[in-house]
């Protein structure tokens, strides 16, 4: 049976929580044990599926067809681990299965109540595979003292409490402001968020503290002793220039050993930490810059192309060079020229979206790459914009566009190359949706697998004909249109094992221009860049050699 270390956060929000986890879990790993991560969000959304990216970042898709919190990206980036959909689960989805459950009357009449129904339902969830790895980590979302919170830790609290002693423990995150009149790293809130947490029945194990330096000997024994914990025991997090650097750095302050100690795991086996020490060498001793332009809508908020960035850092780290990401607002050029915002550029994305806002833009942007040669990615929307591209531009279908932005405006004005699919197939399953089901549940979502051609330049890339790649959307291209856009000269290098859903168009008269109607970034990991990333950056990295 697993071991638990349950990681809650207090003082702010936005501490790394996600990536403290994800860190942890890594250096476990390295110490020859498996583990999962698990993140228990107190939201009342059933899934982050219908939340807006400017309200929540992006939305991780799993294997098994789950639309998770972005901090499960983080758990499979540095674990290797594919999350599924039981690692994430939320205050609306138990209340869900709770009341589900009352309708059906599993109750036998009782009145349903936080404690113990939905408790036990958290605690559940909360053990689901328990028998497969050594470690569970359950991250809590939000912060101690938030009032949506408050059953998830009454029922870890409860779950320690059932299990045997040295079964589970606490880890808390914290802040340690830096007053910078003083010259002080205070401790204050640290202590209080620590009490809010006693108050609930729950003593750290483990004090994680961010903070921009180091934690004196003077402050670190203070924290110790106020929160009663020891003092080995209270971690430094401080202020890192790469987010993969995490492991190393947290493994220098001692977290594994800290909670190895707490689980009395004596004697430790030793760390093998190379795969990290490669990772951020990787990252340090680069040689050159290559600058992508990422062309989308909500450029304001970079979390919500988390994975996207990620992934083309992982392509930067397999090519030696650094990538700088630029965010372009693609509603800027809707009706101008594109050039003067993406000239510069040594390689052009555009990634995943919804709605017909900036598409425009889009369109313009796969057009300027196709003509001036820059490398150019698509991903979901980011494809559909290039086939639509090629359909107006290059095989004279001047009306070309998406059946999405028809729906949206509730009236037809684009021949639908890119359209709404009813029904498809899933493995030996048939998938059927109608254009009226809930906007939760009318995606493909998760793995799908695809069959590459042959000496087409993705298969190249992947080194192999056969992937499966992980999707969220509800449209795609119409095959009905591939002999003419083939004819045109954009080939349809990726199609689904039966041949109906076009997976991948590719240019073969262009150095490197590629849409795929899935997801790549969701699989890249720092020590296994995904191959679509990392030969779009070395395309990038020949263009920035030319000039
Ligand atoms: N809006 C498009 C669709 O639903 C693309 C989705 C995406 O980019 N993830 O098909």
């Amino acid at each position: 049976m697993a071991r638990y270390i349950f990681i809650t956060g207090g003082v702010v929000s936005s501490l790394g929580k996600g990536l403290a986890s994800a860190a942890l879990g890594a250096l476990l790993q390295a110490r020859g044990f498996s583990v999962r991560l698990r993140k228990l969000d107190p939201y009342l959304n059933v899934d982050p599926g219908t939340m807006s990216p400017f309200e929540h970042g992006e939305v991780f898709v799993t294997d098994d067809g789950a639309e998770t919190d972005l901090d499960l990206g983080h758990y499979e980036r540095f674990t290797g681990v594919a999350a599924r959909n039981t690692d994430s689960i939320s205050s609306g989805r138990v209340y869900s299965t709770v009341l589900e459950k009352e309708r059906r009357g599993d109750y036998l009449g009782k009145t349903i109540q936080v404690i113990p129904h939905v408790t036990n339902e958290i605690k559940d969830f909360i053990s689901i595979g328990d028998d497969e790895v050594d470690f569970m980590l359950c991250e809590i979302g939000g912060t101690v003292g938030d009032i949506e919170g408050l059953p998830f830790f009454e029922a870890i609290r409860q779950f320690s409490q059932d299990k045997p002693r040295g079964q589970c423990i606490f880890m808390h995150l914290t802040l340690l402001p830096y007053i910078k009149a003083s010259g002080e790293l205070k401790t204050k809130p640290t202590q209080h968020s620590v009490k809010e947490l006693r108050s609930i029945g729950i003593a750290p194990d483990i004090l994680v503290c961010r903070s921009e330096g180091p934690i004196p000997v003077k402050e670190r024994e203070k924290l110790a002793l106020f929160c009663n914990v020891r003092p080995e025991s209270v971690i430094a997090a401080q202020d890192l220039s790469t987010i993969y650097d995490a492991p190393l750095a947290y493994h220098r302050e001692g977290m594994d050993q800290a909670v190895l100690d707490a689980f009395q795991i004596s004697p430790a086996p030793k760390p093998d930490l190379t795969k990290w020490e490669d990772v951020s060498d990787r990252i340090h001793n680069t040689d050159g810059t290559v600058k992508v332009a990422i062309v989308g809508k909500y450029t304001q908020l970079e979390d919500a192309y988390k994975s996207i960035a990620e992934a083309l850092t992982h392509g930067g780290m397999a090519n030696r060079v650094r990538v700088k990401i630029e965010w372009v607002d693609a509603e800027l050029f809707e009706n101008e020229d594109p050039a003067p915002h993406l000239e510069g550029f040594h390689a052009i994305l555009v990634p995943g979206g919804f709605g017909e806002r900036g598409t425009e833009g889009k369109i313009k942007a796969a057009e300027f790459a196709r003509t001036r040669k820059v490398p150019y990615l698509g991903i979901c929307l980011g494809m559909q914009m290039a086939v639509i591209e090629a359909a107006r531009n290059v095989a004279g279908l001047a009306t070309a566009g998406s059946e999405e932005f028809d729906h949206e405006a509730g009236k037809k004005r684009f021949e639908p190359v890119v359209y709404h699919l009813k029904e498809w197939v899933q493995g030996n399953h048939k998938v059927e949706r109608k254009v009226g089901d809930d906007k939760g549940g009318t995606m493909r979502l998760g793995a799908y697998d695809a069959v590459l051609t042959a000496g087409s330049r993705v298969a190249d890339a992947y080194g192999k004909t056969q992937i499966d790649e992980r999707h969220r959307h509800r449209y795609e291209v119409d095959i009905k249109y591939r002999e003419q856009l083939e004819k045109a000269g954009l080939n349809f290098s990726g199609m689904s094992p039966d041949g109906r859903l076009p997976e991948i168009v590719e240019w073969p008269d262009h150095p490197w221009f590629i849409g795929v109607q899935f997801h790549p970034e969701l699989k890249s990991k720092p020590f296994a860049p995904h191959p679509l990333f990392e030969d779009f950056v070395r395309a990038a990295k020949d263009v920035s050699r030319l000039v």
